[in-house]
């Protein structure tokens, strides 16, 4: 009996009374970890239509399915699937609009993750089910509260979910899903938006890429460029990729981005060559999840060839993360990169696991330090400290180290001071478009051939690192 309360006899899923027990535990763990925890109502809509046409039984084991399913999409042994709504009950007395499933979702960092997942959720239903070897679809709406915004005891979150749950179903189309607060639903369609917008963005020509040079310490000089991604489109106008690069991500469209970007910046290399104009090496900064893509080496040597490129003129910024738990496959493939003389760099290095075993075995061309600590340098002694110790674990382990974020003079100066091969940052030039870096560089070559003239300033270059 006491398992029969705590665990549904149709499906084997949590019933209410477990799931609003855990959600009572969740409550209590989010307040001392101060993390936040999502509380879900997924209605189906079907399970009515299936049990007046295929009768009790076959509902029962499309509800099962649906459960099935709904795990598929979440972390096993972490988050929670429940049958909230008895079926027996909601079958027999037509409770079409009853939510069926609870779900619940622990250790939630940014809501970003949570609207992830709902979408996952909603995907997860494309497929048709096969019940009594007939192919059924459902479709489903979902709805969210997150602790602590919504509501503090579990029936009230559950309930704002359900509320939320109850709008979605109004919302035409796919995508039926909704966040409880306002503020977060504002959030969440910005986000699909974006999203939806980026699926034509390269159709429609909408992205550019800008250049920032890197100044090599050693002789005053642009030693190469990073691309970044710029996006204008017509109704949001100038979106940043911090903003949609993450969505990019996360929808899977970041790999025909990358494409894009990867194919872009050679062809513009190529172009600058065929003009005379020495750029340098093109940093090109890539998403970890490309690294997943099993024709991601093929491609890159395609480009190459179609614009005669030496890999020695390409860089790749990976950051941190993408070196996470690589599985042999990822492995092999930075490996395979590497042999075509594209060097592979750490970028933001600091904000997040700073493994210093990953430096060792991946045998890098460089990192770069994150600009939060470029930021702190002379305001915080710390900075100095940690600064001066990561260019000398650098250096330790032959890698060269780039500086981002330089903002002024006395930043150089001390980065100088310690041996940092490169710098970059606003101090010398911000990300500026194609027309502006044959300017700047044949300004640079203009200078080096006058002498009288190499110690003007251009365009915010000083050439007067030389030591
Ligand atoms: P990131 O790779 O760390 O790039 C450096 C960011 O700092 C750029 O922002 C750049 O414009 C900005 N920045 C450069 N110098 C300074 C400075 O002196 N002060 C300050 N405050 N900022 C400076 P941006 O262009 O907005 O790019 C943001 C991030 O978006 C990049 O960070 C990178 O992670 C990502 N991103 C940009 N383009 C691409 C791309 O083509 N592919 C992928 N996967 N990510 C990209
Ligand atoms: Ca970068
Ligand atoms: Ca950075």
């Amino acid at each position: 009996m006491e398992h029969n309360k705590l665990y549904d006899v149709g499906t084997g899923l949590p019933t209410r009374s477990l799931f609003e027990d855990r959600i009572l535990h969740e409550i209590a763990r989010s307040k001392r970890l101060d993390s936040m925890i999502a509380i879900m109502s997924v209605s189906i809509d079907t399970i009515n239509r299936i049990h007046e046409t295929h009768g009790h039984k076959a509902s029962e084991l499309l509800i099962k399915a649906c459960g099935h399913r709904l795990n598929t999409v979440l972390r096993e042994d972490i988050d929670t699937v429940a049958v909230v709504g008895n079926i027996e009950k909601v079958v027999t007395i037509s409770l079409i609009n009853q939510a069926e499933f609870g779900i619940l979702l622990t250790d939630i960092i940014q809501t970003d993750h949570v609207t992830w997942i709902m979408k996952r959720m909603v995907d997860s239903f494309d497929n048709p089910f096969i019940i009594n070897d007939n192919e059924v679809y459902v479709t489903a709406c979902l709805g969210v509260s997150i602790f602590p915004h919504d509501g503090k005891t579990p029936e009230e979150l559950y309930s704002s979910a359900c509320n939320a749950c109850n709008f979605a179903r109004k919302i035409s189309g796919k995508d039926r899903y909704l966040f409880a607060s306002d503020n977060l639903n504002k959030k969440a369609a910005t986000q699909l938006q974006i999203e939806s917008l980026l699926h034509e963005a390269i159709l429609k020509n909408e992205f550019h890429l800008h250049y920032q040079p890197k100044i090599n310490t050693a002789t005053g000089q642009i030693d190469g460029f990073e691309s970044l991604l710029r996006w204008q489109n017509e109704q949001l106008g100038p979106v940043g990729p911090d903003q949609f690069i993450p969505i990019a991500e996360q929808s899977g469209q970041i790999n025909k981005i990358g494409d894009w970007v990867f194919y872009t910046a050679c062809r513009q290399l190529r172009d600058w060559m065929d003009m005379g104009i020495e750029v340098g090496s093109i940093a090109v900064n890539m998403s970890g999840l490309q690294l997943d893509q099993h024709n991601l080496i093929t491609r890159i040597q395609e480009i190459l060839d179609e614009f005669k490129l030496d890999g020695h003129y390409l860089e790749i910024e990976l950051t941190e993360s993408s070196f996470l738990n690589p599985d042999k496959k990822t492995l092999a493939r930075l490996d395979r990169i590497k042999n075509m003389g594209i060097r592979v760099s750490m970028d933001d290095f600091g904000t997040g696991y700073s493994s210093l075993a990953y430096l060792r075995d991946l045998s890098l061309f460089g990192l770069k330090i994150d600009q939060s600590f470029i930021a702190d340098i002379n305001k915080d002694k710390n900075a100095n400290k940690l600064i001066a110790s990561i260019i000398s674990i650098a250096h330790s382990l032959k890698l060269e180290v780039v500086a981002e974020g330089v903002e002024e003079k006395h930043q150089a100066d001390y980065l100088i001071e310690l041996g940092c091969e490169y710098l970059q940052g606003y101090y010398f030039s911000r990300p500026i478009p194609p027309q502006e870096v044959m300017d700047l560089i044949q300004g640079q070559q203009a200078a080096s051939h006058d002498k009288r003239t190499s110690e003007r300033e251009i365009k915010g270059i000083t050439p007067c690192f030389k030591k």
